[in-house]
C-alpha cells in the first residue's frame, strides 16, 4: 500500500462537530499530529496513535512549518497511518493545500477531510445566517493577518454587500475598523466578535463598525475569536430581542 497522510479538520472545538470521517481517521491513526487550535477531546477516538504536538501560534513557541512536513514524510515513510489534524478546516487557513501539495511532490498520497470551520461554527453559535435572503448574498472570508504584511483591498471588502467573516483579527482591530471605514462602511454596521466559538468558554460581544475597537478592549477579547461583519449581525439581534419577548 502506497503511503498516505490524512489531513484533516478538527471543527472550531466542539468535538462533537467533528465529522465520521474524521472520526474514522483518527480511529485508525497511528500517529497524530495535532496543532494548538484543537481541542484535545477529540483524541478520545485514538487507540493506539502516538500523540504528536506540532503547534504555532503567533507570537508564542512555533514548530516549523518544514519540520512538520519532514515529519509526516518520516512517519509515512515508515509505514505509519499519519493523521494530521488541524483545527476548523485544513484548508480555510490553515496551510492545508500547501502540506498536501508537499507530500504529493515527495510521492506521498494525501486524503483531505473537511471540517466545520470556526467563521461558521462562530456565527451559527450565536444565532447569525451568513446570508440571509435580500441581507446578505454572500460571504467573505478574510485574514486579517498576512507573513508579510501586505494590505487588503478595504474599499472593495466595504462595497461588497457580502457578510465578512474575519479571522485572526484580534490583533489588528484598529486596521480592521480604520479600513472599512475609509472604504465607505456606514459606522452602525453591526459587528458580531465570537470567541472560543462553540466551547463552553465561548464569550460573545456584540458592536458596530464606530465603536468596535473599545467594545472589544472593553471586553477584553482574546485570541481565538472570529469577527462577523455585516447586516446579518444586526438581523440576529433583532431575532433574538424577538425569542425574548415571546419567551
Ligand atoms: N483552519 C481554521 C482557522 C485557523 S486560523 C478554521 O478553519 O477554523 C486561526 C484563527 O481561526 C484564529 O485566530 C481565530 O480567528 C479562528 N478560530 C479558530 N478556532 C476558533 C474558535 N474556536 N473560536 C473563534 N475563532 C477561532
Amino acid at each position: 500500500m502506497n503511503a498516505k497522510v490524512w489531513l484533516v479538520g478538527a471543527g472550531p472545538g466542539d468535538p462533537e462537530l467533528l465529522t465520521l470521517k474524521a472520526v474514522k481517521a483518527l480511529k485508525q491513526a497511528d500517529v497524530v499530529m495535532i496543532d494548538d487550535l484543537v481541542n484535545p477531546a477529540v483524541l478520545e477516538h485514538c487507540r493506539t496513535a502516538r500523540i504528536v504536538s506540532v503547534g504555532k501560534r503567533g507570537g508564542c513557541r512555533s514548530t516549523p512549518q518544514a519540520f512538520i512536513h519532514r515529519l509526516m514524510l518520516r512517519y509515512a515513510r515508515q509505514g505509519k497511518c499519519v493523521v494530521r489534524l488541524k483545527g476548523g478546516d485544513p484548508c480555510i487557513f490553515g496551510r492545508g493545500s500547501e502540506e498536501a501539495d508537499w507530500l504529493g511532490a515527495h510521492g506521498i498520497e494525501v486524503e483531505l477531510v473537511n471540517g466545520i470551520t470556526a467563521g461558521l461554527a462562530g456565527a451559527t453559535s450565536c444565532g447569525i445566517p451568513l446570508t440571509l435572503r435580500g441581507v446578505a448574498r454572500g460571504v467573505t472570508l478574510i485574514t486579517a493577518h498576512t507573513q508579510d504584511d501586505s494590505s487588503l483591498n478595504w474599499q472593495a471588502l466595504a462595497q461588497s454587500g457580502t457578510t465578512l467573516v474575519i479571522y485572526m483579527g484580534v490583533a489588528k482591530l484598529a486596521e480592521i475598523q480604520a479600513g472599512l471605514f475609509a472604504g465607505g462602511m456606514s459606522g452602525e454596521m453591526p459587528v458580531a466578535m465570537i470567541e472560543n466559538a462553540s466551547l463552553p468558554t465561548q464569550r460573545e460581544c456584540r458592536s458596530r463598525l464606530a465603536t468596535m475597537q473599545e467594545d472589544a478592549a472593553c471586553f477584553a477579547l482574546q485570541s481565538p475569536a472570529i469577527l462577523v461583519i455585516g447586516e446579518v449581525a444586526r438581523h440576529a439581534v433583532q431575532a433574538s430581542l424577538l425569542q425574548l419577548s415571546h419567551g
